[in-house]
């Protein structure tokens, strides 16, 4: 199979959906790549890399499209990529189709095959979306301790503490993938570290895997509110699958917590569990509600395009071998790879998608 890879034109956006060892594998396994030059430069992947590892590097990006059966990328195509959708074309990508109903007629009026990643579901996980939770959870920490310096407005605090000095203290709301992350780091650093979780499954999961590292609490109002007012910095990570996330820091907290602390809302990608949460971008990160700093970036792993495109790419070769592998006839009897399919032969495959536009399936 001819399988694509091209620069992604979203704004900001440097992750690329190949690396020099995805394309190695691809071609051992028998398949053509075509590569758009520059396509990887962004995550620190050179031309030359990708063309020692095999691939047919091009200059243009729609020499890319016109060739290949298969697509791979990181985001949803933009408007002016739609042109080179055609009957049979495999995408496979990040589609987020529910909240796209432009990009799912065309992929349906073109009859495009869309494999989504961020709809891939095996053996009861979202493995596709996991490392971008992961890579969010490590930075919250990193992006928290940078806050809580002085010149960033935060209260001049070091996280880790020194001999003789008092350790941060993290107060970590969710303890999920994010905020499993998010604890490792901060048990790394050496503050003092509190997850408070819905789940009381997850509380002694958290228990076995971080034995006295951390202190886990139930989560209420009352032991949020409580933890607030003494912490340094709250990272966000909270989930509630398909909805958006609840607004658990009341505004009424902030005036309690101590000045220059730090706010990392990760679940602002959901609309966030700060009332005062607003989206923010790399380019300007934080602003501050009540002397409290906030940072609610809705594309975090965008900051580390290296380690994200290393970390997407380890998770999606597998499936992507596999589709480029199979017939589309095995792929739709596989439960795992039937799961990511979201468009097919003109028609949305995919519940939530077609539930989203009140459209058949
Ligand atoms: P997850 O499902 O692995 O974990 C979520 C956790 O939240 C679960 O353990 C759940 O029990 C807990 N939870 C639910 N309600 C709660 C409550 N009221 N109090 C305390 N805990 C509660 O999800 P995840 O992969 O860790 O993702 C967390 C959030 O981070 C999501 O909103 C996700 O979209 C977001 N995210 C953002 C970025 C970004 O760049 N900003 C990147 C990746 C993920």
């Amino acid at each position: 199979m001819k399988i694509g890879c091209v620069k992604e034109i979203k704004k900001h956006e440097y992750r690329v959906g190949l690396t020099p060892a995805s394309v190695q594998a691809y071609v051992q396994a028998g398949h053509e790549v075509y590569f758009e030059k520059g396509a990887g430069v962004g995550s620190g992947f050179m031309d030359d890399a990708y063309q020692e590892a095999g691939a047919i590097v091009v200059d243009q990006a729609s020499t890319v499209w016109e060739t290949v059966d298969m697509m791979t990328k990181v985001k949803e195509p933009l408007a002016s990529e739609y042109k080179y959708f055609r009957e049979g074309l495999i995408l496979y990508t990040y589609l987020h189709l529910a909240a796209n109903e432009e990009l799912t007629d065309e992929l349906t009026k073109k009859k495009v095959t869309g494999f989504a990643y961020e709809t891939l579901m095996d053996a009861g996980e979202l493995p596709l979306l996991k490392p971008m939770s992961e890579v969010a959870g490590r930075l919250a920490l990193q992006e928290g301790a940078k806050s809580l310096e002085v010149h960033s407005g935060g209260r001049g605090v070091l996280l880790s503490g020194v001999p003789g000095v008092q350790k941060g203290k993290v107060v970590i709301i969710g303890g999920g993938v994010v905020g499993t992350h998010a604890a490792k780091v901060a048990v790394g650093l050496g503050a003092d570290v509190i997850i408070l979780d819905k789940s009381i499954r997850r509380l002694a999961q958290l228990d076995d895997i971080f034995g006295n590292s951390i202190q886990t609490l139930y989560s209420t109002d009352h032991e949020i509110e409580e933890q607030c007012k003494q912490a340094d910095l709250v990272i966000g990570a909270v989930l509630i699958p398909g909805a958006a996330a609840p607004k658990l820091i009341k505004k009424s907290y902030l005036a309690n917590m101590q000045p220059g602390s730090v706010i990392v809302d990760v679940a602002v990608d959901q609309g966030g569990c700060a009332e005062s949460t607003k989206a923010t971008y790399h380019d300007d990160p934080t602003y501050v509600v009540d002397g409290v700093v906030h940072y609610c970036v809705g594309n975090m792993p965008g900051a580390v395009p290296r380690t994200s495109t290393i970390a997407l790419t380890n998770a999606t070769l597998a499936y992507g071998l596999k589709i480029a592998s199979a017939s589309m006839e095995e792929l739709i009897h596989d439960p795992v790879m039937v799961s990511a399919i979201n468009t097919y032969k003109g028609h949305i495959t995919f519940e939530g998608v077609a539930t989203a536009f009140d459209k058949p399936y």
